[in-house]
Protein backbone atom coordinates (compact mmCIF):
# COMPACT_ATOMS: atom_id res chain seq x y z
CA UNK A 1 0.00 0.00 0.00
CA UNK A 2 1.16 3.33 -0.85
CA UNK A 3 0.94 6.27 1.52
CA UNK A 4 -2.61 8.03 0.39
CA UNK A 5 -0.89 11.71 1.35
CA UNK A 6 -4.25 13.11 -0.63
CA UNK A 7 -7.86 12.09 -0.23
CA UNK A 8 -8.35 9.38 -2.15
CA UNK A 9 -10.42 9.86 -5.67
CA UNK A 10 -12.44 10.55 -7.60
CA UNK A 11 -14.34 11.57 -5.14
CA UNK A 12 -18.05 11.40 -5.94
CA UNK A 13 -19.74 13.29 -2.35
CA UNK A 14 -19.27 16.68 -0.98
CA UNK A 15 -19.80 14.30 2.17
CA UNK A 16 -17.24 11.98 1.22
CA UNK A 17 -14.82 15.06 0.68
CA UNK A 18 -16.49 16.07 4.47
CA UNK A 19 -15.53 12.95 5.85
CA UNK A 20 -11.77 12.46 5.22
CA UNK A 21 -10.92 16.12 6.13
CA UNK A 22 -12.16 15.37 9.12
CA UNK A 23 -10.34 12.48 9.21
CA UNK A 24 -7.21 14.29 8.60
CA UNK A 25 -7.99 16.61 11.13
CA UNK A 26 -8.53 14.12 13.84
CA UNK A 27 -5.20 12.66 13.36
CA UNK A 28 -3.25 16.49 13.86
CA UNK A 29 -5.73 17.40 17.10
CA UNK A 30 -6.23 14.42 18.63
CA UNK A 31 -3.85 12.90 21.43
CA UNK A 32 -5.98 10.13 22.73
CA UNK A 33 -5.57 7.54 20.38
CA UNK A 34 -8.70 4.98 21.38
CA UNK A 35 -11.32 8.43 21.45
CA UNK A 36 -9.40 9.00 18.09
CA UNK A 37 -9.93 5.54 16.58
CA UNK A 38 -13.38 5.51 17.93
CA UNK A 39 -13.73 9.26 15.78
CA UNK A 40 -11.86 7.66 12.68
CA UNK A 41 -13.65 4.36 12.27
CA UNK A 42 -17.39 6.86 12.88
CA UNK A 43 -16.43 9.00 10.28
CA UNK A 44 -15.15 5.82 7.97
CA UNK A 45 -18.22 4.35 8.61
CA UNK A 46 -20.32 7.06 6.61
CA UNK A 47 -18.23 7.27 3.55
CA UNK A 48 -18.42 3.07 3.33
CA UNK A 49 -20.04 0.61 4.46
CA UNK A 50 -18.79 -1.89 7.27
CA UNK A 51 -19.74 -3.69 10.16
CA UNK A 52 -16.49 -4.50 12.17
CA UNK A 53 -13.41 -3.14 12.64
CA UNK A 54 -10.29 -4.22 14.62
CA UNK A 55 -6.62 -3.27 14.80
CA UNK A 56 -4.09 -5.66 15.36
CA UNK A 57 -0.36 -4.41 16.28
CA UNK A 58 3.13 -5.66 17.19
CA UNK A 59 4.09 -5.41 21.20
CA UNK A 60 7.60 -5.61 20.06
CA UNK A 61 9.61 -6.25 16.93
CA UNK A 62 9.73 -9.86 16.77
CA UNK A 63 5.95 -10.50 17.58
CA UNK A 64 3.05 -11.14 15.12
CA UNK A 65 0.68 -8.29 16.03
CA UNK A 66 -2.52 -8.74 18.49
CA UNK A 67 -5.58 -7.93 18.28
CA UNK A 68 -6.03 -4.37 20.48
CA UNK A 69 -8.77 -2.50 19.35
CA UNK A 70 -12.54 -3.53 18.09
CA UNK A 71 -15.38 -2.13 17.58
CA UNK A 72 -18.86 -3.52 16.09
CA UNK A 73 -20.35 -0.34 13.96
CA UNK A 74 -22.60 -2.33 11.82
CA UNK A 75 -25.56 -4.58 12.30
CA UNK A 76 -23.69 -7.09 14.04
CA UNK A 77 -23.32 -4.65 16.41
CA UNK A 78 -25.38 -5.95 19.38
CA UNK A 79 -22.73 -8.29 19.96
CA UNK A 80 -19.12 -7.62 21.16
CA UNK A 81 -16.94 -7.89 18.11
CA UNK A 82 -15.22 -10.84 18.28
CA UNK A 83 -11.24 -10.04 18.00
CA UNK A 84 -10.07 -13.23 16.36
CA UNK A 85 -12.29 -12.73 13.05
CA UNK A 86 -10.03 -10.65 11.01
CA UNK A 87 -6.81 -12.01 12.50
CA UNK A 88 -5.80 -14.01 9.63
CA UNK A 89 -6.57 -10.87 7.12
CA UNK A 90 -4.49 -8.48 9.62
CA UNK A 91 -1.41 -11.07 9.46
CA UNK A 92 -1.44 -11.66 6.09
CA UNK A 93 -1.61 -7.60 5.32
CA UNK A 94 1.11 -6.86 7.62
CA UNK A 95 3.29 -9.75 5.89
CA UNK A 96 3.11 -8.94 2.77
CA UNK A 97 2.76 -5.10 3.09
CA UNK A 98 -0.10 -5.26 0.37
CA UNK A 99 -4.34 -4.62 1.32
CA UNK A 100 -6.01 -8.43 1.30
CA UNK A 101 -9.66 -9.22 0.60
CA UNK A 102 -11.08 -12.59 1.73
CA UNK A 103 -14.22 -13.87 1.68
CA UNK A 104 -15.36 -16.69 3.90
CA UNK A 105 -18.39 -18.81 4.41
CA UNK A 106 -18.92 -19.07 8.10
CA UNK A 107 -21.06 -22.32 7.56
CA UNK A 108 -24.37 -23.63 7.36
CA UNK A 109 -24.57 -23.40 11.69
CA UNK A 110 -24.44 -19.58 10.92
CA UNK A 111 -27.96 -18.42 10.05
CA UNK A 112 -28.71 -15.17 7.51
CA UNK A 113 -26.34 -12.75 6.19
CA UNK A 114 -23.80 -13.07 8.72
CA UNK A 115 -22.80 -16.78 7.20
CA UNK A 116 -21.08 -14.74 4.34
CA UNK A 117 -17.61 -12.78 5.46
CA UNK A 118 -15.54 -10.14 3.81
CA UNK A 119 -12.78 -9.21 4.88
CA UNK A 120 -10.29 -6.26 4.12
CA UNK A 121 -7.23 -6.54 5.37
CA UNK A 122 -4.75 -3.11 5.12
CA UNK A 123 -0.98 -2.76 6.68
CA UNK A 124 -0.30 -0.26 9.11
CA UNK A 125 2.61 1.67 8.86
CA UNK A 126 4.07 4.20 11.62
CA UNK A 127 7.23 5.49 11.50
CA UNK A 128 8.14 4.15 7.64
CA UNK A 129 7.82 0.85 9.45
CA UNK A 130 4.74 -1.71 9.32
CA UNK A 131 3.35 -2.02 13.08
CA UNK A 132 0.64 -4.24 12.34
CA UNK A 133 -2.82 -4.98 10.41
CA UNK A 134 -6.48 -3.05 10.39
CA UNK A 135 -9.46 -4.94 9.61
CA UNK A 136 -12.37 -4.35 8.05
CA UNK A 137 -15.38 -7.08 8.08
CA UNK A 138 -18.71 -7.25 6.24
CA UNK A 139 -21.73 -9.35 7.18
CA UNK A 140 -23.74 -11.01 3.66
CA UNK A 141 -21.58 -9.06 0.81
CA UNK A 142 -21.57 -7.22 -1.42
CA UNK A 143 -17.49 -7.46 -1.65
CA UNK A 144 -15.65 -4.32 -1.12
CA UNK A 145 -15.52 -1.98 -4.25
CA UNK A 146 -12.16 -0.42 -5.66
CA UNK A 147 -13.33 2.97 -4.24
CA UNK A 148 -14.32 1.81 -0.75
CA UNK A 149 -10.54 -0.12 -0.93
CA UNK A 150 -9.34 3.44 -1.39
CA UNK A 151 -10.96 4.90 1.12
CA UNK A 152 -9.73 1.87 3.45
CA UNK A 153 -6.28 2.64 2.25
CA UNK A 154 -6.48 6.62 3.08
CA UNK A 155 -8.08 5.62 6.69
CA UNK A 156 -5.48 2.97 7.16
CA UNK A 157 -2.59 5.55 6.50
CA UNK A 158 -4.54 7.67 9.08
CA UNK A 159 -4.69 5.32 11.60
CA UNK A 160 -0.53 4.92 11.20
CA UNK A 161 -0.04 8.55 11.54
CA UNK A 162 -2.20 8.23 14.72
CA UNK A 163 -0.15 5.56 16.01
CA UNK A 164 3.05 6.97 15.35
CA UNK A 165 1.69 10.12 17.07
CA UNK A 166 1.04 7.81 20.27
CA UNK A 167 4.30 6.66 19.85
CA UNK A 168 6.40 10.33 19.85
CA UNK A 169 4.16 11.36 22.68
CA UNK A 170 5.59 8.64 24.76
CA UNK A 171 9.08 8.72 23.18
CA UNK A 172 8.87 12.40 24.46
CA UNK A 173 7.35 11.75 28.17
CA UNK A 174 9.79 9.01 28.97
CA UNK A 175 12.48 11.53 27.42
CA UNK A 176 11.22 14.37 29.54
CA UNK A 177 11.04 11.66 32.78
CA UNK A 178 14.96 10.51 31.92
CA UNK A 179 16.01 14.42 31.69
CA UNK A 180 14.35 15.21 35.21
CA UNK A 181 15.84 12.27 36.89
CA UNK A 182 19.10 13.29 35.60
CA UNK A 183 18.17 16.84 36.63
CA UNK A 184 17.03 15.37 40.24
CA UNK A 185 20.45 13.19 40.57
CA UNK A 186 22.58 16.25 40.21
CA UNK A 187 20.87 18.40 42.86
CA UNK A 188 20.77 15.60 44.95
CA UNK A 189 24.28 14.80 44.70
CA UNK A 190 24.91 18.54 44.54
CA UNK A 191 23.20 18.88 48.32
CA UNK A 192 24.71 15.60 49.44
CA UNK A 193 28.06 16.70 49.18
CA UNK A 194 27.81 20.00 50.45
CA UNK A 195 26.08 19.33 53.17
CA UNK A 196 28.09 16.30 53.74
CA UNK A 197 31.34 18.43 53.67
CA UNK A 198 30.56 21.13 55.91
CA UNK A 199 30.56 18.88 58.94
CA UNK A 200 33.48 17.08 57.98
CA UNK A 201 35.20 20.27 57.27
CA UNK A 202 34.95 21.12 60.82
CA UNK A 203 36.49 17.81 62.11
CA UNK A 204 39.12 18.02 60.05
CA UNK A 205 39.70 21.50 60.61
CA UNK A 206 39.69 21.31 64.43
CA UNK A 207 41.43 18.11 64.74
CA UNK A 208 44.03 19.48 62.55
CA UNK A 209 44.39 22.24 64.80
CA UNK A 210 44.61 20.62 68.26
CA UNK A 211 47.74 18.39 66.87
CA UNK A 212 49.52 21.36 65.65
CA UNK A 213 52.92 20.43 67.42
CA UNK A 214 53.35 24.15 67.02
CA UNK A 215 50.76 25.35 69.28
CA UNK A 216 49.97 24.57 72.90
CA UNK A 217 46.03 24.61 73.66
CA UNK A 218 44.94 25.36 77.24
CA UNK A 219 42.01 22.77 78.80
CA UNK A 220 39.05 24.99 77.85
CA UNK A 221 40.44 25.50 74.62
CA UNK A 222 40.60 22.29 73.88
CA UNK A 223 37.32 21.06 75.53
CA UNK A 224 35.79 23.61 73.17
CA UNK A 225 37.31 22.67 70.08
CA UNK A 226 35.76 18.88 71.21
CA UNK A 227 32.89 19.76 71.86
CA UNK A 228 32.70 21.10 68.23
CA UNK A 229 34.46 18.40 66.94
CA UNK A 230 31.77 15.84 68.91
CA UNK A 231 28.87 17.99 67.42
CA UNK A 232 29.50 18.06 63.98
CA UNK A 233 30.39 14.04 64.03
CA UNK A 234 27.13 14.22 65.46
CA UNK A 235 25.40 16.13 62.63
CA UNK A 236 27.03 13.77 60.31
CA UNK A 237 25.60 10.91 61.63
CA UNK A 238 22.12 12.22 61.66
CA UNK A 239 22.78 13.22 58.42
CA UNK A 240 23.66 10.23 56.88
CA UNK A 241 20.99 8.51 58.47
CA UNK A 242 18.27 10.77 57.06
CA UNK A 243 19.76 10.21 53.31
CA UNK A 244 19.42 6.17 54.52
CA UNK A 245 15.89 6.88 55.71
CA UNK A 246 14.76 8.84 52.60
CA UNK A 247 16.56 6.17 49.98
CA UNK A 248 15.06 3.83 51.90
CA UNK A 249 11.55 4.87 52.16
CA UNK A 250 11.99 5.64 48.31
CA UNK A 251 12.56 2.13 47.78
CA UNK A 252 9.92 1.06 49.95
CA UNK A 253 12.48 -0.91 51.82
CA UNK A 254 12.46 0.91 55.47
CA UNK A 255 10.82 -1.81 57.66
CA UNK A 256 8.29 -0.89 60.55
CA UNK A 257 8.06 -2.43 63.55
CA UNK A 258 4.76 -2.34 64.93
CA UNK A 259 3.06 -2.50 68.39
CA UNK A 260 1.26 -1.07 70.91
CA UNK A 261 2.36 2.23 71.31
CA UNK A 262 1.56 4.64 74.20
CA UNK A 263 2.14 7.73 72.59
CA UNK A 264 1.54 9.81 75.90
CA UNK A 265 4.09 8.60 77.49
CA UNK A 266 6.18 8.93 74.37
CA UNK A 267 5.59 12.38 73.85
CA UNK A 268 7.09 13.23 77.42
CA UNK A 269 10.17 11.01 77.17
CA UNK A 270 10.76 13.16 73.59
CA UNK A 271 9.68 16.58 75.05
CA UNK A 272 12.45 15.67 78.38
CA UNK A 273 15.18 14.77 75.27
CA UNK A 274 14.63 17.93 73.64
CA UNK A 275 14.61 20.08 76.90
CA UNK A 276 18.05 18.82 77.83
CA UNK A 277 19.19 19.11 73.79
CA UNK A 278 17.56 22.59 73.41
CA UNK A 279 18.18 24.15 76.94
CA UNK A 280 16.95 27.45 75.32
CA UNK A 281 13.55 26.07 74.33
CA UNK A 282 10.27 27.13 76.21
CA UNK A 283 8.52 23.64 76.05
CA UNK A 284 5.25 23.08 76.83
CA UNK A 285 3.91 19.62 76.61
CA UNK A 286 -0.26 19.52 76.90
CA UNK A 287 -1.11 15.66 76.92
CA UNK A 288 -4.09 13.73 78.60
CA UNK A 289 -3.76 10.80 80.82
CA UNK A 290 -6.20 9.24 79.14
CA UNK A 291 -5.18 8.51 75.65
CA UNK A 292 -5.60 5.61 73.76
CA UNK A 293 -2.74 3.19 72.91
CA UNK A 294 -2.13 2.81 69.20
CA UNK A 295 -0.30 0.59 67.19
CA UNK A 296 2.68 1.37 65.96
CA UNK A 297 6.45 1.71 65.66
CA UNK A 298 7.79 3.50 68.61
CA UNK A 299 11.49 4.50 67.25
CA UNK A 300 9.81 5.93 63.75
CA UNK A 301 7.03 7.89 65.86
CA UNK A 302 9.40 9.42 68.17
CA UNK A 303 11.81 10.58 65.47
CA UNK A 304 8.78 12.36 63.85
CA UNK A 305 8.55 14.62 66.99
CA UNK A 306 12.72 14.43 67.33
CA UNK A 307 12.53 16.68 63.69
CA UNK A 308 9.63 18.64 64.65
CA UNK A 309 10.96 19.71 67.88
CA UNK A 310 14.10 20.11 65.81
CA UNK A 311 13.05 22.34 63.54
CA UNK A 312 11.10 24.43 66.17
CA UNK A 313 14.49 24.95 67.68
CA UNK A 314 16.40 25.72 64.50
CA UNK A 315 13.67 27.60 62.89
CA UNK A 316 11.57 29.49 65.35
CA UNK A 317 14.68 29.38 67.94
CA UNK A 318 13.89 31.31 71.24
CA UNK A 319 10.01 31.29 70.71
CA UNK A 320 7.41 29.11 73.02
CA UNK A 321 7.07 25.61 71.88
CA UNK A 322 3.88 23.91 72.98
CA UNK A 323 3.39 20.05 72.19
CA UNK A 324 -0.24 18.84 72.72
CA UNK A 325 -2.29 15.52 72.10
CA UNK A 326 -5.98 14.73 71.85
CA UNK A 327 -8.11 12.12 71.16
CA UNK A 328 -10.26 13.12 68.27
CA UNK A 329 -13.29 10.64 67.24
CA UNK A 330 -11.01 7.58 65.87
CA UNK A 331 -7.58 8.89 66.19
CA UNK A 332 -5.17 10.79 67.67
CA UNK A 333 -4.32 14.54 66.94
CA UNK A 334 -0.96 15.79 67.75
CA UNK A 335 0.45 19.55 67.56
CA UNK A 336 3.79 21.08 67.36
CA UNK A 337 3.57 24.43 67.34
CA UNK A 338 5.75 27.39 67.82
CA UNK A 339 5.81 31.10 67.37
CA UNK A 340 8.48 32.14 65.20
CA UNK A 341 8.18 33.45 61.45
CA UNK A 342 5.94 30.87 60.12
CA UNK A 343 6.03 29.79 56.69
CA UNK A 344 4.84 31.96 53.55
CA UNK A 345 1.45 30.05 52.29
CA UNK A 346 3.13 29.80 48.58
CA UNK A 347 5.78 27.08 50.23
CA UNK A 348 3.26 25.20 52.63
CA UNK A 349 2.28 22.73 50.01
CA UNK A 350 5.69 21.88 48.88
CA UNK A 351 7.59 21.32 52.61
CA UNK A 352 6.76 17.68 52.67
CA UNK A 353 8.57 17.18 49.29
CA UNK A 354 12.34 15.64 49.19
CA UNK A 355 14.82 18.32 49.53
CA UNK A 356 12.36 20.75 49.81
CA UNK A 357 13.78 23.81 51.89
CA UNK A 358 11.73 27.37 52.01
CA UNK A 359 13.99 29.41 49.52
CA UNK A 360 16.28 32.49 51.29
CA UNK A 361 14.46 31.63 54.87
CA UNK A 362 17.59 31.47 57.22
CA UNK A 363 19.79 30.54 54.75
CA UNK A 364 22.50 30.19 57.05
CA UNK A 365 20.59 27.53 59.00
CA UNK A 366 22.21 24.24 58.01
CA UNK A 367 19.87 20.87 56.63
CA UNK A 368 19.03 19.07 53.52
CA UNK A 369 15.24 19.33 53.38
CA UNK A 370 14.92 15.45 54.16
CA UNK A 371 13.36 15.81 57.88
CA UNK A 372 9.76 16.62 56.56
CA UNK A 373 9.44 14.11 54.04
CA UNK A 374 10.43 11.64 56.26
CA UNK A 375 7.94 12.62 58.96
CA UNK A 376 5.24 12.58 56.02
CA UNK A 377 6.49 9.41 54.94
CA UNK A 378 6.55 7.65 58.98
CA UNK A 379 3.30 9.30 59.29
CA UNK A 380 1.59 7.53 56.06
CA UNK A 381 3.06 4.48 56.60
CA UNK A 382 0.52 4.57 60.15
CA UNK A 383 -2.45 5.34 57.56
CA UNK A 384 -1.89 8.81 59.05
CA UNK A 385 -2.06 12.50 57.80
CA UNK A 386 0.77 15.42 58.37
CA UNK A 387 -0.01 18.86 57.63
CA UNK A 388 1.05 22.63 58.13
CA UNK A 389 -0.83 25.20 59.38
CA UNK A 390 0.24 28.55 60.08
CA UNK A 391 -2.05 30.84 62.69
CA UNK A 392 -2.69 34.38 61.37
CA UNK A 393 -1.10 35.56 64.58
CA UNK A 394 2.20 34.09 63.60
CA UNK A 395 4.46 30.58 64.19
CA UNK A 396 4.05 27.56 62.74
CA UNK A 397 2.45 24.23 63.75
CA UNK A 398 2.51 20.98 62.12
CA UNK A 399 -0.32 19.12 62.82
CA UNK A 400 -0.07 15.00 62.71
CA UNK A 401 -3.16 12.63 63.29
CA UNK A 402 -2.74 8.84 63.97
CA UNK A 403 -5.76 6.56 63.70
CA UNK A 404 -6.01 4.53 67.00
CA UNK A 405 -6.39 1.19 65.39
CA UNK A 406 -8.98 -1.54 66.32
CA UNK A 407 -8.51 -3.77 68.77
CA UNK A 408 -7.47 -0.92 71.29
CA UNK A 409 -5.50 -2.50 73.77
CA UNK A 410 -6.89 -1.86 76.96
CA UNK A 411 -4.54 0.84 78.92
P1 LIG B 1 15.66 20.98 56.82
O1 LIG B 1 15.38 21.50 58.20
O2 LIG B 1 16.78 20.01 56.76
O3 LIG B 1 15.81 22.08 55.80
P2 LIG B 1 12.94 19.90 56.79
O4 LIG B 1 12.32 18.99 55.79
O5 LIG B 1 12.88 19.48 58.21
O6 LIG B 1 14.41 20.14 56.28
O7 LIG B 1 12.23 21.32 56.64
C1 LIG B 1 11.97 21.84 55.36
C2 LIG B 1 11.89 23.37 55.42
O8 LIG B 1 10.70 23.75 56.11
C3 LIG B 1 13.02 24.02 56.16
O9 LIG B 1 14.12 24.22 55.32
C4 LIG B 1 12.37 25.34 56.62
O10 LIG B 1 12.47 26.27 55.58
C5 LIG B 1 10.90 24.98 56.79
N1 LIG B 1 10.52 24.77 58.20
C6 LIG B 1 10.42 23.60 58.85
N2 LIG B 1 10.00 23.76 60.12
C7 LIG B 1 9.81 25.08 60.29
C8 LIG B 1 9.35 25.90 61.37
N3 LIG B 1 9.04 25.37 62.56
N4 LIG B 1 9.26 27.24 61.18
C9 LIG B 1 9.59 27.78 59.97
N5 LIG B 1 10.03 27.06 58.90
C10 LIG B 1 10.13 25.74 59.05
Amino acid sequence: MTGPLIPPGPLAHGSELNAVYAIARIVAETFDTEAGLDAIFRLARTIFIFDTVALYLQNDESSEPEPTYARALGRGRAREADLTWGEPAAREAYRSGQTVLRQEDAGPTVAGRERRRDYLGLPLIAGGRGVGGLVFGRFGGPAYPSEHIRLAEFVAWHVGQLLENRRMARRIATLEAQRELARMQDEFVSTVSHELRTPLGFIKGYTTTLLRGDAEWDNDNRVEFLKIIDEEADRLRELIDNLLDSSRLESGTLSMTLEPVRLGALIKDTASRAGALYPQMKLEVDVPDDLPILQGDATRLAQVLDNLLSNADKYAGGSPVSVQARREGPAIVVRVCDQGPGIPPEHQSHLFERFYRVPGAKSMIRGTGLGLYICRKIVEAHNGEIKVECPPGGGTCFVFTLPVEAPEIPA
